[in-house]
């Protein structure tokens, strides 16, 4: 008799799953470090039916950035990937994450870690049942997002949260999309709510096939829109300029998307312009939301748009805008967004003062966004009080960036802003910079800079601008003068 063996290297298989090795249950968190894949579904999915929830990463954090994550979260369990392994180990040693709790995307062990299906184990996995108010409580995802101020914080999107987002979500688009007929992609990154709620759970919901790229590549995105007939689509504007302005785009047949919906950022009505003419059959439409609003809050029909406009409220919502001098303002009045309804989250992790800060008393969550409301109840988005600095659709927190130019030798004094660029349809983060004394204000010295920074954030979070000032312009109180500076670079774009 001959017995065959495999020739692969021996997977060493758990005794049993996720449920009994790690003793995984409700309010535990796994934290997926991982670039977008189709099976980063399992892990998703898993975390949240064993009754915890899912924390996605960035998978080009550095460490300092993971281990931010890590120490919030505090995740019992991490999921890395090849790409990323040597970052996962250096920052879980640093909080203390044994290896025994690391696996890795693929089939192979990396470092000692095994491969997630190991997870997996030998029997199969209980579904764990939460009460009512359970759902309602404990955490199923935890994104990152830095609210109005401050560093990035663990926003708590509940299990109820994310199932009504994705029902209001339905309410504006799913009549135009047909589970049997329809498919789209994903490119929009896992670590994001949007892709969560949105892309994956509608997909399940509705059970579209959705093509998942590992990330945005023009030419690939083209491709598969051609070869798939892809019917509807999820975009930012810095991609929808790129599928309007270069070359390469312009060889593949387009013509099967029928609607693509645009959020994140402000769409500019030039790039509605020019997409209306490459794309002349497709309608494009426009959503707002935000991590803490699980994301979707108001989003456009696909068959009722309108240049500018982000939509209508979505159902069991009420919004209140508030001007400056805290009064309620009635249609056509700029004001604040504030958003209350079962899609707002339930807090920041171990950050009471943030969550008190953001939500009221009357359970009204506090955008920093600005907007107007006209007589036909669409939304438009105006402008933004936050800090926040929106790269490419990626949160960009100008108080990290700013907390760590501090720690440059050559920085006295550091303020960062987001600069629009209509180049690229999109903001940039910029800084200002006080020079320590004797340091010159040269070009050495601002590459010296921007490389300080860039060696220790996230490609998209890097300085693409420094200008040097001699005193950073602050209230009586000593906070930055955001204003002010976002005023004088706008004024320096149109000039040039
Ligand atoms: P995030 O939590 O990463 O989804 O970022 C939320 C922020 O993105 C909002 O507070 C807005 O400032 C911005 N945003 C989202 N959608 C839009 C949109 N359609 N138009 C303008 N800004 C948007």
């Amino acid at each position: 008799m001959v017995v065959f063996t495999s020739r692969f290297q021996p997977v060493e298989e758990p005794q049993s799953g996720l449920q009994d090795k790690h003793h995984f249950g409700k309010g535990d968190v796994m934290l997926i470090y991982g670039p977008n894949d189709y099976k980063y579904t399992v892990p998703l999915m898993a975390a949240v039916a064993a009754g915890g929830a899912t924390s996605p990463a960035n998978p080009n954090y550095t460490p300092r950035e993971l281990v931010h994550q890590l120490k919030l979260t505090q995740a019992k369990v991490m999921i890395a990937h090849a790409d990323n392994i040597d970052r996962a180990l250096e920052a879980a040693q640093e909080v203390g994450l044994s290896k025994e709790s690391i696996y890795v995307f693929g089939y192979k062990k990396l470092q000692g870690c095994l491969p997630f299906l190991a997870l997996m184990g030998s029997r199969r996995a209980e579904l764990v049942h939460l009460t009512p108010e359970e759902s309602t409580t404990l955490p199923a995802y935890l994104c990152f997002s830095s609210g109005t101020t401050g560093p990035s914080k663990g926003v708590i999107t509940t299990h109820a949260n994310m199932n009504v987002n994705l029902l209001q979500y339905c309410a504006s688009d799913g009549p135009f999309i047909d589970g049997k007929k329809d498919c789209t992609f994903a490119t929009l990154p896992f670590f994001h709510v949007f892709a969560l709620t949105n892309i994956l759970h509608l997909a399940f919901y509705v059970g579209t096939p959705v093509y998942v790229m590992k990330r945005f590549h023009l030419e690939n995105v083209c491709k598969l829109i051609e070869s798939k007939k892809i019917s509807f689509g999820y975009m930012v504007p810095p991609i929808l300029l790129q599928i309007v302005k270069e070359p390469v785009a312009q060889k593949y047949d387009l013509s099967s998307i029928q609607w693509i919906q645009c959020a994140a950022a402000p769409l500019a009505p030039e790039l509605l312009t020019a997409l209306k003419i490459r794309l002349p059959t497709c309608a494009i439409k426009q959503a707002y939301g935000l991590t803490e609003t699980s994301p979707v809050a108001t989003s456009e029909i696909p068959n009722d748009t309108r240049p500018g406009s982000v939509g209508y409220l979505l159902p069991n919502m009420t919004a209140k805008l508030v001007n400056e001098d805290g009064k309620e303002v009635g249609y056509d009045e700029r004001g604040e967004i504030w958003l209350k309804g079962p899609n707002v989250m339930k807090g920041y992790i171990r950050n009471p003062e943030a969550t008190a800060a953001a939500i009221d008393k009357d359970g009204y969550f506090h955008t920093g966004d600005v907007g107007v409301v006209d007589k036909e109840e669409r939304f438009y988005i105006v402008d933004r009080l936050k800090e926040l600095i929106k790269y490419k659709g990626f949160q960009v927190p100008p108080a990290e960036l700013e907390a760590l130019l501090l720690k440059s030798p050559d920085v006295a004094d550091a303020a960062v802003i987001g600069v629009y660029d209509p180049e690229q349809a999109t903001e940039v983060p910029t800084a200002y910079i006080k020079v320590t004394p004797q340091v010159p204000q040269t070009k050495e010295t601002s590459d010296r800079i921007k490389k300080f920074i860039a060696d220790q954030v996230v490609p998209y979070k890097q300085l693409r601008g420094l200008v040097f000032l001699d005193v950073i312009p602050k209230s009586e109180s000593g906070k930055i003068l955001r204003r002010v500076l976002r005023d004088e670079a706008n004024k320096a774009v149109k000039e040039k």
